[in-house]
């Protein structure tokens, strides 16, 4: 298909919108149609750059008229780069970026592109909070729809737990509002596969009250995992909701491989402290320590560092039933095998709230699970094929405990499996809110549920 440009057609549609459309040759296209992930370099047809709900009915209708895919675009973080398909329109929500906080009602009413970080702020700023993952470039509603977890789940739940209503262009381009008593299935669906099912351009959140936050990082060489890792899983045996703690083993050229516990605790610095200081008993360290945490600059100083941008990513993830020993084996085997390689292992700590949720209450199913594994590689220029074989390596040799995938770390080249993986017990009525959602399969951008005649293998 030739690529898109200026024509009379576009030209009418554009002058209907509030916000503006971009096509190949403007420009600001490139820019426009960048993602995250630069391994992902799709050229869309056009993107519509949204500033009212209006916009996205009329880009639903425009695209569906010119036989177009659709892809959906907030904060552009889609592991897979969904967001900005292969010759696709484009819904870009950026500009639907308002943020209103009822402190009375408890409630954040967001536009769909507003982003994890100037909700943070901004809740931070009349001392709320919500859930949120740690990037604050990451978009609210991208990562809400596919469950969300960080600093506050383990108290609160996952993002799409504090989810009360919201707005949403179906693929007819009707508007509808969920909630738990207006479309309650398409509601139900929002809250874990949400990308499969239409385009949010209002959400409604519960916020809570900003806690005080104590925490930091902790170092040790990696080399000691096989010892680290089993106090590691017999420390988390003792913690209660308010306290997480993730750990990362990180590698790279020519330095010392590192295990990092990166530790926070819900509450005041000494109950902080108390509950935290093991982690730093264990040996010979690499350094670090903990202190009371700001919570807007945790936000916005660490993920960046980790994830910078104009890098490309591969990210291989499983939700995990346990840390037994043989995990625990095959993880401290891959660091050994990868020091004079970048890679970033990290193991996410769940559980808490989020466990507390009936898995068939929300399309999010995977509430038992205590611990996420990922592995993350990324690189500029080409990438390095002896890594990406060794990150499928670990990924295999983790598979034995694994109960799943978060859908947000997963990316639709992981093929059928990732499908099954994501959605596990809740991907039968998926397929049966997704044929009377979207009948006609528009939203296929992300990780697509499947038609119900279409049973994944
Ligand atoms: C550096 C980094 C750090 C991360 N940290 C965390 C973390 O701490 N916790 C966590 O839970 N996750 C985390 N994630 C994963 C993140 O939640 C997902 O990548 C998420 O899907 C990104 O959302 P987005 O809006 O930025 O991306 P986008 O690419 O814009 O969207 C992601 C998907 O959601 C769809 N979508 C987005 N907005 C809407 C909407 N309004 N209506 C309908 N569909 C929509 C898109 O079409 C796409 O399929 C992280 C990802 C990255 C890259």
């Amino acid at each position: 298909m030739p690529p898109s440009s200026r024509n009379e057609d576009h030209d009418a549609f554009a002058a209907a919108l509030s916000g503006s459309l971009v096509v190949p040759g403007d420009p600001d296209f490139e820019a426009t149609a960048r993602v995250f992930n630069q391994a992902f370099q799709h050229r869309p047809r056009l993107v519509v750059r949204c500033s009212t709900t209006d916009d996205v009915v009329a880009a639903v209708r425009h695209a569906r008229a010119a036989g177009l895919p659709v892809t959906v675009r907030s904060g552009g973080h889609a592991h897979g780069g969904a967001s900005v398909g292969e010759g696709a329109a484009v819904i870009d929500l950026r500009g639907l970026d308002t943020i209103e906080v009822d402190r009375e009602a408890m409630t954040a009413t967001l536009g769909g592109g507003v982003v994890s970080g100037a909700l943070i702020r901004q809740l931070a700023a009349e001392g709320l909070a919500t859930v949120t993952g740690f990037d604050p470039r990451v978009g609210v509603s991208g990562l809400l729809l596919g469950g969300g977890y960080g600093l506050l789940s383990r108290r609160h739940g996952l993002a799409c737990d504090q989810l009360l209503e919201a707005q949403v262009v179906l693929a007819d381009g009707s508007v509808v509002v969920a909630s738990p008593t207006q479309e309650p299935d398409l509601f139900w669906a929002l809250r874990g596969a949400g990308a499969n099912v239409g385009v949010v351009t209002k959400l409604v959140l519960r916020v809570h009250e900003l806690p005080s936050v104590y925490g930091g990082t902790f170092a040790y060489h990696a080399g000691r995992a096989a010892d680290l890792l089993p106090r590691y899983r017999a420390f988390l045996e003792t913690l209660g909701d308010d306290t997480t703690v993730y750990v990362g083993l990180e590698t790279a050229p020519n330095t010392f491989p590192s295990l990092t516990f990166m530790a926070f605790h819900l509450g005041p610095p000494d109950e902080g402290e108390a509950v935290l200081h093991p982690l730093t008993t264990w040996g010979r360290s690499l350094g670090g320590g903990f202190s009371e945490v700001d919570v807007v600059a945790l936000h916005h100083d660490t993920e960046n560092e980790t994830f910078p941008e104009g890098f490309s990513h591969s990210w291989r993830s499983h939700f995990l039933s346990a840390l037994d020993d043989a995990a625990i084996a095959t993880l401290s085997a891959a660091v050994s095998d990868s020091v004079q390689r970048s890679s970033w292992t990290v193991l996410e700590h769940m559980g808490g709230a989020i466990g507390r949720v009936d898995p068939a209450s929300t399309a999010f199913a995977h509430r038992g699970v205590q611990l996420g594994w990922v592995s993350a590689l990324k690189w500029q220029g080409a990438p390095d094929p002896d890594a990406l074989a060794w990150q499928e390596w670990l990924f295999e040799q983790m598979r034995p405990r694994a109960l799943g995938s978060y859908v947000n770390y997963v990316s639709p080249k992981h093929g059928p499996e990732a499908v099954v993986a994501a959605y596990t017990s809740n991907l039968g009525r998926l397929q049966q809110l997704k044929a009377r959602y979207d009948p006609d399969w528009v939203f296929t951008g992300n990780v697509t549920v499947p038609r119900p005649s279409q049973p994944p293998r």
